[in-house]
């Protein structure tokens, strides 16, 4: 197996991958809270961990790839303050929050579909999982890591920092988690600032609540991706992947949690992709920069000069490195445009296999031009995933087709290896080729065949049949314009 290495978070430098059961990989991802459509910022986590889990896949591993939909106990302040994020928009659109999270879930999915995202091997809920959690809180409490204050549990931060590293993940110390969090008389039934909710009390008009040994509330959002990652992947699994912006505090506290309630930290590499900014900035809704998915495909946001695939989203992530930040334009979205457009030209060109060629390209000498290329890509897929130096290999296979001098053998090779890599690593498809750039051509054939009938009929001098068919076309969408040249037609 080709060796893959990843940089990990926790102990910051590029690791050789060795997977804890031999063959087999255990990765979590952190998913989405659905109450809103999917922006950018999902993107980039959902195609990163895509390539990954593909990767894993192609080089051999047998993975099970576990990402969760946090469909409770995310606070409109992060984790422990303010209004659910999914109860808040339950109550502005008068909808049970579960509808809220039905929509937002297919929503999301549809999102990553068209991204070309393969779907995780197991997705879980985290109110699916409230007597889990509630067993997790139960062992803090006895481990003395947590206490109870007016019926909620919070984290004993202080006290677990006496024994183990509060911070190990983010390379913070306990003083520096104290700037930037609220002031003391924000705290509530808090000891400390830095404390963090396993269980919230729920207040009279709280919704979405579950009872407890502490009363009726609900789960602290950083407790479910300790608890699902546990259930589903064992108490130590391999990768965890996030955005950078949850290193702290959210996975900073599944770490303490799975400290305190089972003994380990429960993860051997973390992984964590960059952000996207947009010119420089942070996205954010109050900033005005804030571009859902679906705004991006169909061009609909006062910020876009015009719709971009999803294609054209995809290999634009791609081209950065994901530990590097990602900066969003125009101009860099229709470079991306251009690039994978003369990548998927390239991969047409090179044609489809001739039958019974495949195997007569295996074990036969490839020019080395070929081979190093194919060697260059897979190295750099391997070297911690670095997609744009893979992609840039990439390029010179395509000077090498768009060259016309490649040897049949070659071509095969090459052909076979974008189908497994380019299509099937990077997740690359081919749009135009796709069922509407089919449904295209078809009907381009088919309205070349009626508009010659028009055409015979108006030789003939047949009015009566030109005109019902340019009508007939016009009740689908379809305008015939009579030129010099002849007819064209427009759909609207
Ligand atoms: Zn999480």
């Amino acid at each position: 197996m080709r060796p893959l290495y990843l940089t990990n978070t926790l102990t910051r430098s590029k690791e050789l991958f060795k997977p804890i059961h031999e063959g087999r990989v255990g990765m979590y991802v952190c998913g989405p809270t659905v109450y809103g459509d999917a922006h950018l910022g999902h993107a980039r986590p959902g195609v990163t961990y895509d390539v990954l889990f593909r990767l894993l896949k192609y080089l051999g591993y047998k993975v099970r790839y576990v990402r969760n939909i946090t469909d409770v106990g995310h606070l409109e302040h992060d984790a422990d303050e303010g209004e659910d994020k999914i109860a808040k928009k339950a109550r502005l659109e008068q909808l049970e929050p579960m509808e809220v999270v039905q929509y937002y879930t297919e929503r999301y999915h549809e999102a990553m579909r068209q991204l070309n995202v393969e779907s995780p091997s197991i997705e879980p809920r985290a109110s699916g999982h409230i007597i889990e959690q509630i067993e997790a809180i139960k062992k803090i409490l006895e481990a003395g890591y947590a206490y109870e204050s007016n019926g909620s549990i919070y984290f004993d931060v202080r006290k677990y920092n006496r024994d183990h590293h509060y911070g190990v993940l983010s390379g913070r110390t306990l003083e520096a988690t104290l700037e930037g969090t609220r002031s003391l008389d924000g705290q509530g039934d808090k000891h400390a600032p830095y404390d963090f909710a396993l269980w919230k009390k729920a207040e009279p008009q709280h919704i979405m609540r579950w009872p407890s040994p502490w009363g009726e509330g609900f789960p602290g959002w950083h407790l479910e991706c300790s608890v699902m990652g546990a259930k589903y992947l064992g108490e130590e699994f391999d990768i965890h992947g996030g955005g950078m912006d949850l290193m702290f505090p959210h996975h900073e506290c599944e770490i303490a949690q799975n400290v305190a309630s089972r003994g380990t930290q429960g993860v051997h590499y973390w992984v964590h992709n960059n952000m996207i900014t947009i010119g420089g900035q942070k996205m954010g809704k109050s900033l005005g920069n804030f571009i859902t998915l679906p705004q991006l495909f169909s061009g609909d946001h006062k910020l876009l000069a015009q719709a971009y695939t999803p294609m054209t989203i995809r290999f634009f992530i791609l081209q950065a490195h994901y530990r590097g930040t990602l900066d969003f334009s125009n101009d860099a979205l229709q470079a991306a445009e251009k690039g994978y457009k003369r990548l998927m030209q390239a991969w047409r060109d090179l044609g489809s296999i001739p039958a019974g060629s495949r195997s007569d390209v295996e074990g036969k000498a490839l020019s080395s031009e070929v081979l190093a290329i194919i060697d260059a890509v897979m190295d750099a897929l391997c070297d911690d995933l670095n997609t744009p130096i893979a992609i840039a290999h990439l390029f010179d296979a395509v000077k090498l087709i768009n060259g016309g001098k490649l040897a049949p053998g070659d071509k095969v090779a090459l052909k076979v290896f974008f189908d497994e890599v380019v299509g099937g690593v990077l997740g690359l498809k081919d749009e135009e080729a796709g069922a509407s750039g089919k449904a295209e051509k078809a009907l381009d054939g088919v309205m070349s065949l009626v508009l010659e009938a028009r055409k015979k009929a108006r030789e003939e001098k047949n009015w009566a049949e030109s005109d019902r068919i340019r009508d007939t076309l016009s009740s689908f969408g379809i305008t015939v314009k009579d030129t010099k040249e002849g007819a064209t037609w427009t759909l609207e």
